[in-house]
């Protein structure tokens, strides 16, 4: 049966869709997947980072029946209140003055918004990006997106006024450095690139994941976002900031910018935000929205009722149940105890992480990046019940992103699985 289905999506979807896991569900509930075969997977992978309240959340499930029952779809021709209760609920959580919004329905949709907003507001062209970033697959999207090389190939040209600088990804420092002899020298790139590639005052935009995603797991420095804020401030150029993956609570914050202090004019929304509807969001300051005119952006599905629901439920729940704090305190938990398993074990090269945002680097040789060990920890999981899904330019990052329900008897459960596989 299970064999059936994969044949059959094999036959007639893309290969370039790729799945990560060999597993056919049969149904899912809260942090557990269950196969077609009976079994219970522990799901440490979370659709990708966006089932954040665990899978059939009880209160988005009820709150998208009731939308169910009275409306389905507007694409804006008439008004209802479910996209008007959500607009409210995320101006409460969103960084202070930023509480306008546009809604799509994924990531890159987002950042395609955000991009067309920052210059249309703007008037000026530019947009740097940073390299090892991801910010979605559209072909706006794709120009931003330097995970990897192979998500641009054969696509090229790309969006032009484009500028890319390093990362700060400390472990594998794009300038050579270590931790300890740092400083901030991705940072004088970036001003390097304003001097002799695009002005700023043709700059419209500075975009920035606060915690490396898809690229490794990486948070930023601290250091880093704050001049980066001040260097917008001071030119004129706005801050985008992606908070696709990290948002809702994946970092134990709604907003992993609140652990840095840095506000951004524009941010962008998705994954967590509706619990598996699809939804995600420009957002900005009001000056910024306010003057995008009527027209100057348009969409049919995004901000579908249904979809709103959800979100505002899944709002709701993280509030009531107080998931902000479980994420923070079992990833306080994971980091505790990865710091004791890196110890451990000479493969681990480097754990990092906010909330349970982590990202647990493979190495060989004290260095360099081992790919086939996280591809054989990836599929020994999968057979002992565990669901992960890696990250990083090499695919040499176990990244950890359980549901922000996860307690910390399943974490060590997870742990357990991986550090059985490393240590046998
Ligand atoms: N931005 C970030 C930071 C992401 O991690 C992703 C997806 O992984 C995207 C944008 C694109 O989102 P989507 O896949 O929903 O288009």
């Amino acid at each position: 049966m299970g064999d059936d289905v994969i044949g059959r999506v094999r036959r007639h979807l893309t290969p370039a869709l790729v799945f990560h896991t060999g597993v056919v569900a049969r149904s899912a509930e809260g942090i557990y997947i269950t196969g077609e075969d009976g079994v219970r997977y522990l799901d440490f992978a979370s659709g990708l980072a966006t089932t954040n309240l665990g899978h059939r959340p009880p209160r988005v499930v009820e709150a998208v029946r009731a939308q169910l029952d009275r409306m389905i779809h507007s694409g804006c021709i008439v008004y209802y209140d479910a996209v008007a209760e959500l607009a409210e609920r995320l101006a409460r959580i969103t960084p202070e003055g930023v509480d306008r919004f546009f809604f799509s329905n994924s990531g890159a949709e987002a950042v395609e918004g955000a991009i067309k907003l920052a210059r249309h507001y703007t008037g000026r062209q530019g947009v740097v990006a940073c390299i090892g970033a991801f910010h979605g697959r559209t072909t706006g999207a794709v120009a931003l997106t330097t995970s990897s090389a192979r998500y641009r190939r054969r696509y090229h040209p790309l969006l032009p006024s484009v500028f890319h600088v390093p990362y700060p990804y400390c472990y594998r420092c794009h300038m050579g450095r270590r931790s300890d002899d740092c400083s901030l020298e991705c940072f004088g790139y970036l001003e390097t690139t304003l001097r002799h590639l695009v002005t700023p005052e043709e700059t419209a935009c500075i975009i920035v994941e606060p915690v490396l995603g898809e690229g490794g797991y990486a948070p930023a420095p601290r250091e880093y976002l704050q001049r980066l804020r001040r260097l917008c401030d001071e030119h004129g150029i706005l801050l985008v900031i992606d908070e696709v993956q990290t948002g809702f609570g994946r970092t134990g914050r709604w907003f992993a910018c609140e652990h840095y202090e840095v506000r951004p004019d524009i941010m962008t929304l998705g994954k967590g935000i509706a619990s598996g509807f699809p939804l995600s969001a420009v957002a900005g300051r009001s000056e910024i929205m306010d003057a995008w005119p009527p027209g100057a952006h348009g969409t049919t599905f995004g901000g579908n009722p249904v979809s709103c629901a959800a979100a505002s439920a899944t709002i709701d729940t993280i509030e009531r149940d107080g998931l902000l704090d479980n994420a923070r305190r079992v990833g306080e938990a994971a980091m505790e105890r990865l710091a004791a398993m890196k110890a451990r074990h000479g493969c681990i090269g480097d754990v990092r992480g906010l909330g349970l945002m982590i990202g647990i680097e493979f190495v060989k040789d004290g260095r360099s990046p081992d790919r086939g060990l996280v591809e054989r920890i990836i599929k020994e999981s999968e057979r002992k019940g565990l669901l992960l899904v890696e990250c990083g330019t090499e695919k040499n990052v176990v990244r950890l992103m359980p549901p922000l329900i996860v307690t910390e008897e399943q974490l060590h459960r997870a742990l357990d699985v991986i550090e059985d596989i490393i240590g046998g």
